[in-house]
């Protein structure tokens, strides 16, 4: 009896042992600790630092929509053909070429002519785009060629505000004259601005020509003077003579102008050919420029420069139109050669090509 007790209560403490053990196994697991597994050390698994999450990108704004190219700047020609389209030319489609023509700087006067010109020609199936080019051409018609006196000294004179691309025509047409076999001086009487007569001078030897000019501040008329006595002394064929960029609109400067065309006429003889070169961009206030240098120095002709850029030199119709004067000359690039004579027909279709 005795020993049945003790095996019962050595039973009853090693259940309670197992029971602990079991007790104790169970917490473990649910604390997430693993136990080692025999003979193998645990390690700590390496593990790399985790890399730092980009920081995330604030939602980008919607985007805008990328920019429409603009619409291609379409030619005049193109514009008058689309007005005339498929419908009878009543009244209102006649003020509107007018209006075509004075945005492109015909000027209203010039405008409102060539428009009645067409209309007078026009008939249902006509080009209208042609019908005006055909009466650009014949509007800028006429006399265009240069004035030289064979055998004779020949005078032109060149005016423009600065900028225009006088010394730049000058020197162009020295050597166009050159190319033909002429003696050419030149002479500068723009004696107001400092670097005009190195560039001139720069000309002069590009062209082969001959320069009398001064330093800044001589009397442009005393220039003019000596210039052509040195031109007759040598013989020359033609002397051109550069005057200050002037504002046209300072009084003082443009009557020393005309002071420097008495001064030629008296020396010479004679001033065959004035001429006014203007910017093919400027615009409308070309027609302002070419009032203001013929009330001082009565214009014989417009040389026309940067026709080689966007701007179609429409100013040259309001010109004639008002003060009568031809384009004899037209600028077409920075270069020696890109000077030609002026061709009314190859000049409208330029101003309504598109
Ligand atoms: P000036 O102040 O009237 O003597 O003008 P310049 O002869 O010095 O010319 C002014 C600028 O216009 C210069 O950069 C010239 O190269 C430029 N220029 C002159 N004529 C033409 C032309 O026909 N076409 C172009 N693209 N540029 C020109």
């Amino acid at each position: 009896m005795e020993i049945f007790l003790i095996a019962v209560a050595v039973g009853a403490l090693f259940g309670l042992i197992l029971a602990l053990v079991a007790r104790s196994r169970a917490r473990q697991r649910e604390a997430g600790v693993a136990k080692p597994e025999r003979g193998l050390r645990a390690r700590p698994i390496p593990t790399r630092p985790e890399p730092a999450a980009p920081p995330r990108k604030p939602a980008a704004p919607p985007r805008p929509a990328p920019p429409r190219a603009p619409p291609r700047a379409e030619g005049l020609g193109v514009r008058i053909r689309a007005l005339f389209a498929g419908k009878r030319a009543t009244d209102e489609e006649w003020v509107r070429l007018e209006d075509l023509l004075v945005r492109a700087d015909v000027g209203p006067g010039a405008s409102a002519r060539l428009v009645q010109r067409v209309r007078e020609r026009y008939e249902d199936g006509s080009d209208p785009a042609v019908l005006m080019a055909e009466e650009v051409a014949s509007a800028l018609g006429g006399d265009s060629t240069l004035h030289l006196i064979p055998g004779e000294l020949t005078v032109i004179m060149v005016v423009g505000v600065n900028g225009a691309g006088k010394t730049t025509t000058i020197g162009k047409l020295a050597a166009y004259l050159t190319g033909q076999g002429l003696r050419v001086g030149l002479a500068n009487s723009d004696t107001f601005r400092a670097a005009a007569g190195e560039q001139l001078t720069v000309w002069a030897g590009r062209a082969g020509a001959h320069i009398v000019t001064q330093t800044r501040g001589a009397d442009p008329g005393a220039v003019a003077f000596d210039a052509v006595g040195s031109a007759k002394a040598r013989g020359d064929d033609v002397l051109i003579v550069d005057t200050a960029g002037r504002l046209h609109t300072r009084q003082p400067l443009m009557a020393e102008l005309a002071k420097v065309k008495r001064v030629l006429e008296k020396a010479a003889g004679d001033v065959q050919e004035v001429l006014l070169v203007i910017d093919a961009t400027t615009g409308q206030n070309g027609i302002a420029q070419a009032r203001e240098f013929t009330n001082s120095v009565p214009l014989t002709g417009v040389a026309l420069t940067k026709l080689d850029g966007t701007a179609k030199g429409g100013i040259v119709l309001a010109v004639r139109d008002e003060i009568g004067v031809p384009v004899k000359l037209v600028g077409l690039g920075e270069g020696l050669h890109d000077l030609q004579p002026f061709d009314p027909e190859a000049f409208a279709d330029n101003l309504l090509a598109g």
